[in-house]
């Protein structure tokens, strides 16, 4: 799904270059829940917008589902971002209209992009475990409720790949658990390819496997591919590669 090489961002501006990203290297696998862990100015935002298509790499490799994001044309990009990708950010629930319920916030995006609204925003709120709160007005929600309702919107498109940015920044502990209960149920389900970003290494257990980023380059892969209940310990040698014990 993500084949990234070298991957470099320099953010440019008059007198100033940032170096967001040197040389980033990152496999992710269809069908694949995974987090990307780093401190605060690592580098996470910066490719999440990349393999978004929000913005564009200044050098390097990035394939997404096939597509050459370096040499991608405008008119592709606006489609792929429209038709290949879902977004879930830390504060989605603020573009979230407060006075209308959960179903009718849902309804909307689904109208503009022309489908059975009804219908499919029921579907929608089902996905996410909010058929009973449908037609509460969003203030009324609570914060994970209302994040649930964000990521509904995400997935009206039908995208391949989910991409969340610090998620359940805003979020109590417990109902971040929650919120990554339901990627997991997404990715187990509908087969859906998820990449999160976080600072959170607890929330980040919760996943397939872990890749932390360090100055705008992948230092470290953790790979675990057991569930909760039996998770492999894992430490890091010399180089900073992950062993499993
Ligand atoms: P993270 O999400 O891990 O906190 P970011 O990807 O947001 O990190 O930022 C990485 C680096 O790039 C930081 O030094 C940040 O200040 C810089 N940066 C991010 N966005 C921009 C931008 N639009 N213009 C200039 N510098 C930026
Ligand atoms: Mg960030």
């Amino acid at each position: 799904m993500i084949h990234c090489d070298g991957l470099v961002k320099i953010y440019k501006s008059s007198d100033l270059e940032v170096v967001a990203l040197q040389g980033l290297d990152l496999r992710v696998e269809d069908g694949e829940l995974m987090a990307i862990i780093g401190s605060s100015g690592s580098g996470k935002s910066t490719l999440l917008n990349m393999l978004g298509g929000l913005d564009r790499p200044s050098a390097g490799k990035l394939f997404v589902d096939g597509k050459d994001m370096l040499t991608m044309s405008d008119r592709q990009l606006i489609r792929y971002k429209r038709e290949s990708v879902g977004f879930v950010w830390q504060n989605n629930a603020r573009n979230l209209i407060p006075y209308l319920t959960a179903q009718e916030n849902i309804e909307l995006p689904v109208l503009l992009k022309g489908r059975r609204k009804k219908a499919r925003a029921l579907e929608l709120l089902e996905a996410v475990g909010l058929q009973h709160r449908r037609h509460n007005r969003l203030s009324e929600l609570s914060g994970g409720e209302q994040q649930r309702v964000a990521i509904a919107i995400a997935l009206a498109n039908q995208p391949r790949l989910l991409l969340a940015d610090e998620p359940t920044g805003s979020l109590d502990s417990k109902t971040a658990s929650q919120v990554l209960d339901l990627f997991r149920r997404l990715n187990r389900e509908m087969g859906l390819t998820i990449v999160i970003v976080t600072h959170d290494p607890q929330l980040a257990r919760k996943v397939d496997r872990v890749v932390a980023i360090r100055d705008g380059r992948t230092s470290s892969e953790m790979i675990r591919t057991q569930t909760d209940a039996d998770e492999e310990e894992i430490s890091f040698n010399a180089q900073g590669q992950a062993e499993q014990a």
